[in-house]
């Protein structure tokens, strides 16, 4: 392993919640009390041994932690490069999404709090924030752009299954952005009883640092991994990136090696490629914008990759030239997912399958290289799509 690179890179940001230019707390005043009480709430928790311990368990014995590691043999020959995927399909509810919902609902519980609110795109962090809610017995309401409850019909049943209030949102675009402006109300009205459980590494701070401590477990369990396998650490590691939780959970493992850290982003939501520093949601980041500075709608075939912002770390990252963000289309991402459904036997999450994307794209470039890969999620809620995508093509 090569120290070249400090460890400070993985910065802990102080009260004004920066990362370099990027992230702030953007709210209304109403709001910045809320943020300063969950700040001082969650660095004391994190610090808390008891808390840790509880927390640690619940990834353990309810998550299925440690996740595994699995090297791609077929596809790493076919390629030319040793492939390993950090296996976040297997975690409970199927992706990493798990992993900070725990640590938020379990932190809600210690701060006396008896609700929580969430918002969600595709569904995937409405139904992993309805579970932790099951489990530690708090009530929850999840706020979902009316355009997505249509598309994520499955994902709505299954939330209010677990007890959850799935609330359309009808304003805007009808989407996650649309969402997440709703959820911020509701907790501008409701701050004494409730927590805002935010889905990835952004929004107003403590959210960015606060969600990425709580994903770090993957990068953390994933260098050890790679110690003990191989003795090494890998020459690239590479996530998709929507507000790039699953993304900074695995670069912070591997933020001082030497290794390329790739976040892959949609073609239609390349916040960090097309972007401009704007702010949105609380927190200064690259963000798609028109020429009038109005936030643009994100596409992309995958809708947990539908954000036209990113997590501000991020923008930091690309800053300094520290981490990379590639686009992939949406042809190589269905191309992506068929070819590692087909050669490893396992069928990925649309969103992941940007990352396979990109991967056989640079391959040619990367031979004999040690790819890591951060498989975020599983494909089951996405083979319904694909059936009407590859329509007869099979
Ligand atoms: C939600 C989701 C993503 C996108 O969110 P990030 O915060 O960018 O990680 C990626 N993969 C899967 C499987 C997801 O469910």
């Amino acid at each position: 392993m090569v120290d070249s690179i400090p460890m400070s890179l993985l910065i802990t940001p102080g009260a004004d919640g920066r990362f370099g230019e990027f992230g702030g707390r953007f709210v209304p005043e109403t709001l910045v009390p809320a943020c300063q009480e969950l700040e001082a709430a969650f660095n004391q928790a994190w610090n808390d041994a008891d808390y840790r311990r509880e927390l640690d368990s619940l990834l353990a014995e309810y998550a299925g932690r440690p996740s595994g590691l699995t090297e791609c043999h077929n596809l790493g020959k076919q390629l030319g490069i040793r492939l390993f995927l950090k296996r976040e399909d297997l975690n409970h509810t199927g992706s990493h999404k798990i992993n900070n919902v725990l640590g938020q609902v379990l932190l809600a519980k210690r701060m006396g709090k008896k609700r929580i609110v969430a918002e969600t795109g595709a569904g995937q962090h409405g139904v992993a924030a309805a579970t932790a809610a099951a489990l530690l017995g708090l009530e929850c309401k999840v706020y979902m752009g009316a355009v997505d409850v249509e598309r994520q019909s499955l994902n709505v049943f299954r939330m209010k299954l677990l007890g959850a209030q799935v609330e359309a949102v009808h304003s805007g675009s009808r989407t996650l952005k649309d969402a997440v402006n709703e959820a911020m109300r509701d907790w501008v009205a409701t701050v004494e009883s409730t927590h805002y459980c935010l889905g990835s590494v952004m929004g107003p701070h403590p959210y960015p640092f606060m969600v990425r401590q709580f994903h770090r477990v993957i990068g953390d369990e994933a260098r050890e991994q790679m110690q003990e396998r191989l003795g090494v650490m890998p020459d690239a590691v590479v996530a998709c990136v929507g507000g790039g939780s699953n993304a900074m959970g695995i670069f912070s493992g591997f933020i001082d090696t030497d290794a390329r850290l790739i976040g892959v982003e949609p073609a239609g939501g390349a916040a960090v490629g097309r972007g401009q520093p704007g702010v949105v949601h609380g927190m200064k980041s690259y963000l798609m914008q028109d020429e009038h500075g109005q936030v643009q709608e994100a596409h992309s075939i995958s809708a947990g990759l539908d954000y036209p912002g990113v997590g501000p770390e991020h923008s930091y990252l690309a800053s300094i030239g520290r981490a990379e963000y590639p686009t992939v289309t949406d042809e190589e991402v269905i191309a992506g997912f068929q070819l590692m459904a087909r050669s490893e036997g396992i069928i990925p999450a649309l969103e992941c399958a940007h990352a396979v994307a990109w991967i056989s794209r640079e391959a040619p470039k990367m031979q004999g290289k040690i790819v890591l890969m951060n498989l975020s999620g599983r494909g089951d809620k996405d083979v319904g799509q694909m059936m009407d995508v590859l329509d007869g093509k099979l």
